[in-house]
């Protein structure tokens, strides 16, 4: 592919890792060394890893300001508490000054050796390299199949579809990263808004590994909560099925109170029908509990970012020279 400039990036590059962490006291050290590994003889890049501390508990902040002391690559953003993944996650790119940016987990299930691949993309003139998991295979078969019919779903009612087996780790030029920081909204799904910026985009594929050290942060909930999100941020079509369920349901019932006056007036008024009564009321009330449920997941969205509150607190920013 040509760039449309016919400046394709040549040349030194400055490449900020966007790192969260959350209580990840174990796994850091093999992070650094594989990244150390990859990067030492790329002479072209400049490095630069943000890590954002997202609330540890642990000594995960200790041990980054120590290894900080001997390695000037390192900044490290401490948020006040917990905001999740997502959040934190967004505080590593307002962060992150590099010309290119790539957020990865510090569990080393984002193989950093993708990076090159990634970047020799970026050097073509595409700003967006996705990373593309061609095995699922370290997931759990409930993980693979929930996430399998989140997508069907996901991608069927939102404005813009959500690239399956495609995670946080991609590789993003600076524009791309503007683009992100200009967006207003306050409970950010990533991957949607993400793929929702545009930009022109590639993929490179990689096999994931198992996580390394410690433990996955999703649990079930987690996940199904995270699902809900993605679904409810990027499309209102669940508000909308139900005009069309209670049309459904009007006309069916429609038809059958014809029918019950029909034969009534053939054959004569028949009393017994609490099965039939019970059926349809207990049926409606169901309906109508589950299209309040939907109107309230969005009405709380919309509370939550009318309130316009911060994405995420930074308690402080630690950079190399201080
Ligand atoms: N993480 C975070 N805040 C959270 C949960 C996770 O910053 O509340 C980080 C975590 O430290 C890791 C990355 O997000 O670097 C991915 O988390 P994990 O490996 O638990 O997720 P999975 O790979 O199971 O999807
Ligand atoms: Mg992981």
């Amino acid at each position: 592919m040509t760039h449309p400039h016919g400046t394709p990036n040549a040349g030194q590059v400055t490449l900020s890792l966007v790192v969260p962490v959350f209580n990840e006291e174990d796994s850091l050290d093999g992070f650094l060394l594989r990244i150390q590994q990859v990067f030492e003889r790329e002479a072209l890049i400049d490095l630069e890893l943000v890590f954002v501390n997202d609330g540890s508990t642990d000594a995960t902040l200790e041990r980054l300001l120590q290894r900080q002391q001997s390695d000037s690559r390192l900044r490290i953003v401490d948020l006040s508490r917990n905001f999740g993944k997502e959040a934190a996650l967004s505080a590593g790119l307002h962060t992150a000054s590099g010309q290119i940016v790539v957020p990865i987990d510090v569990d080393l299930q984002d193989p950093p050796e993708v990076i090159l691949q990634m970047i020799e993309r970026w050097r073509e003139g595409f700003e967006v390299v996705l990373g593309h998991r061609i095995s699922r295979r370290s997931d759990t078969w409930a993980k693979q199949t929930s996430a399998h019919w989140f997508y069907r779903l996901h991608n069927r009612i939102a404005e813009q579809p959500l690239p399956e087996d495609v995670g946080d780790f991609r590789l993003m030029d600076r524009c791309v990263v503007d683009a992100l920081l200009t967006l207003p909204e306050s409970r950010r799904f990533m991957k949607g808004l993400f793929a929702w910026v545009g930009f022109r985009t590639t993929h490179v594929e990689y096999e994931r590994p198992e996580r390394v050290t410690g433990k996955s942060k999703f649990n079930g909930w987690r996940l199904w909560n995270f699902a809900l999100e993605g679904i409810t941020s990027f499309s209102t079509e669940p508000l909308r099925v139900w005009t069309y369920l209670g049309a459904l349901v009007s006309l069916v019932s429609f038809a059958f109170a014809m029918f019950i006056v029909v034969r009534t007036l053939i054959y004569g008024i028949d009393l017994p029908g609490y099965a039939s009564l019970m059926v349809a009321v207990t049926f409606l009330g169901g309906l109508q509990l589950i299209g309040i449920g939907v109107l309230g997941e969005y009405l709380g969205r919309t509370y939550i970012e009318a309130k316009r509150r911060p994405v995420f607190l930074v308690r402080r920013i630690y950079d190399p020279k201080d």
